[in-house]
Parts: C-alpha cells; structure tokens; sequence
C-alpha cells in the first residue's frame, strides 16, 4: 500500500516568484518541505491535492535578503551625521565620546531587538553582524533571524599580546549562539589599523573561528598609518587609547598585508573595500573572501564607494550591506541597492540578485541561501507591490519603496507576518 500519510509539504502562490537563479514565473507557487524549500513552479501546476490558494494579484515571491554587514547592537534612532568640517576620525572620536559610558548590556539588547525587528520588516532574513557581547544573539535567536556573527577585537600592540580577554568574551557568545543553529560565530578583527597582524593570527589561531569579518580600505589615512606615514589614525589610537602604535613594517595596501600574512586562509568578509588597487584585486581572486559593500554609509562617511566594475572583472562576490545605524538612517537594504542602481547603472535584475544570491556568495553561503532553489533553506519573503507599480518588471517591483513586506519566513517558520 502506498504511504497515504498527509504530506508535511506546504505550498504558496504568487502573481511572481523570482528564484533569482532562474527566470521569473509568473503566477507561480512554492513548495517547502522540512524547512527546505522543494519546488517552485507555475501554479498550474500546483497538484490538486497541494490545497494552494490562488495567487493574490500584486503578490511576489523573493528570496529573504541578505545584510553582508551590520552592527545590530548600535541601532540606535538616528545616526550620528557627520558634518562636512569633519574628518572620519573626528566624526569616529564623536561616536566614541557620545557612547562612552552609555552601553549597558541591557540597552545593547534594546538596541539589537530593534534593529533585528527593522531587518525582518524589511524584508532581511540573514545578517552578517559583528558585535562586542552576546545580547545581538539574544535579539537574533529570540527573532529566529538568521545570522553569521563575529565578535569584535581591537589589539592594535605588538608586545605583550594578550588575548585571554578576547578568549572569555568569545565563550560567552559561544555559549549564546549554542542555543540555536540558525548562527553561526565567527571573529572580527576591527581592521588592520585597530588589530595588529600578530594579535590578528593569535586570536584566528586559539579561536578557530568558522570564518573572519573585517573593516577594510574604508579610508585613506588607513593606508597611510599602515605605510608608516603620518596618519590621523595616530590621533586615535592616542586619544582612546593613550598611546601610538606603529606597524612593524610598512606594508603596499591593506590586501597585501592580509596575503602576506597569510590571513586570508578561511572565508573572509571584507566590508567597504573602497581603496584597493587593480593588483589587489587580482592578488585576492581564488581566495575565500567576499565584498560587503555599504554605498550610503561610504556617502555619508566618505564622499565616495568602492567602483563596482572593478570588483565585477575581478570576479569577486559583492553583496550589500548598511553597516550599522551610526552612520545610516534606516536598516533597509533596499535602499542601498535602489543607490547602487544610481551609482553603478545595475538593473534591477542585478540589484535582486546583490540582495540575495551575491549575498550568500559573499557570506560562503549559496548551498543553502540565495535563491529559491530545490534544497535550500525556505528562507524567503512575501511582497506586495502598490497598483500604481503594476507595470513595471517584477524585479523593479521588488525594489519600489512603495512595496511591502507581508511575510518572512526563515528556516520553514514564520518570522514577521504584517497585520493588515
Ligand atoms: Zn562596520
């Protein structure tokens, strides 16, 4: 006798699903079994027995979105504008100031609930977010998001390299993250001026991290404090830290001091990247890295972004990020890929695609993320679009500020469902 058991299998309709690794169908389903998503298809071809109601007009199916750069736990409600007088490290001594003192674990998790309830909102099923404590992942697993998280470290000192602060800080978040397998741990080293490369390799070494996180090229006096020239990073270190460092040898470019060092043996992100040479960009094809970029926090910041096509021929995954509420209005990701339209002449085809499959190339995660393909994770979100955008291609739909989201669902469940 056949096995006559109810399918746990659920199906769902769409005017359009966009798998995003295959073309648009529209009037289509999705089906998603044991969390995983099984099949997408025309609704016609829903069977009989699959009970899917019919597609609403104006409704879109997408993979969840993905934020390849974040700091939940500084979502705070407005950012700190930086005035054009300022130079980023003053604008940095003024966040610095402006925080000391203040964050107490529990407004770091009122912080990060907010920012993970402003992700889900907006459409985010999956944040790469670098954090000083564990309250982030308190927030990230009491929301079911998913997320790569990576403790933040500053040693920017030679001798004597003290690590055992780090080591406590990390088994606190290792402790959190145990509780859920939608997270992921990793280390972030702050960036190359703020962690020196042999602190750098003794944390990767007594951690095993499962992958890095770094802030890298943002600006130009980085690469000067790392060729040993006069940098403002030396005002930095010396206003919040009370003393000067120096590298131990100048080194061409940030990418190189990472190749030299052998830094970049396991996955790696490298936020911002906007100060990189064609050499560097060659010297990292092969190597497991992957660009977050930021284009409204680099605006605000720095005048200026990383060039995308240079990343683009040296066939380097770039996914987008908004980088923390510090230095950005809001936590929509959309509005970083509606930029990059404008900025690197991306269609919105492309721009789908940055949100949700180059984010999981980026995050080494497209066997489970990315697209709605037979296997992966049912990570996935439920749009509706406006009338008035009813002309337009599904994918410029998707980005339309007047779309919205109506559903989340990570993992098989369902994360956000808006109340009409
Ligand atoms: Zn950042």
């Amino acid at each position: 006798m056949p096995n006559r058991n109810p399918s746990p299998r659920q199906y769902f309709s769409a005017q359009w699903v966009l798998p995003v690794d295959r073309p648009p169908i529209e009037w289509g389903f999705l089906a998603v079994e044991d969390n995983r998503i099984h099949s997408v298809g025309p609704y016609a071809n829903c069977p009989p027995s699959a009970h899917c109601s019919a597609p609403i007009p104006g409704s879109i199916i997408t993979p969840g979105l993905i934020n390849t750069h974040i700091h939940l736990e500084q979502s705070f409600s407005q950012p700190i504008p930086k005035t054009l007088q300022q130079s980023f490290i003053d604008w940095l001594l003024a966040v610095i100031d402006s925080n000391r003192g203040q964050a107490s674990s529990s407004e770091k998790l009122t912080r990060s609930r907010l920012g993970v309830q402003e992700c889900l909102q907006s459409g985010v099923t999956c944040v790469n977010d670098i954090t000083s404590g564990p309250e982030s992942i308190q927030a990230i697993q009491e929301a079911g998001l998913r997320a790569m998280v990576a403790l933040e470290v500053f040693h920017p000192g030679y001798e004597p390299i003290q690590i055992q602060h780090w080591l406590e800080a990390y088994q606190k978040l290792q402790k959190t993250s145990a509780l859920t397998p939608l997270i992921t741990l990793g280390l972030s080293p702050h960036s190359l001026y703020n962690v020196s490369i042999p602190a750098w390799q003794a944390l990767k070494q007594a951690l095993q991290p499962a992958f890095l996180h770094t802030h890298l090229a943002e600006f130009e006096a980085e690469l000067d404090y790392l060729a040993q020239k006069p940098s403002a990073i030396d005002q930095l270190h010396q206003q919040v830290l009370g003393q000067s460092f120096t590298v131990q040898k100048p080194l061409l470019s940030p990418v190189q001091g990472l190749l030299e060092d052998q830094l970049l043996t396991q996955p790696t992100i490298l936020a911002h990247a906007i100060h990189t040479s064609t050499a560097d960009r060659e010297a990292l094809r092969g190597y497991p890295v992957g660009i977050a970029h930021c284009p409204r926090s680099n605006l605000a910041l720095h005048g200026q972004t990383l060039r995308w096509a240079d990343w683009e021929n040296a066939n380097i995954a770039v996914g987008l990020g908004t980088d923390g509420r510090l230095s950005t209005p809001n936590l929509d990701l959309r509005e970083e890929a509606r930029l990059a339209q404008r900025l690197h002449g991306w269609t919105s085809a492309y721009a789908l695609q940055a949100l949700t499959l180059d984010g999981a190339k980026v995050l080494g995660q497209t066997h489970q993320l990315g697209s709605l393909a037979p296997g992966k994770q049912a990570d996935w979100v439920r749009w509706q679009i406006k009338p008035s955008t009813e002309q337009d291609c599904p994918e410029n739909q998707v980005l339309d500020p007047a779309t919205t989201v109506q559903a989340v669902m990570i993992e098989g469940q369902w994360r956000y469902q808006r109340e009409h």
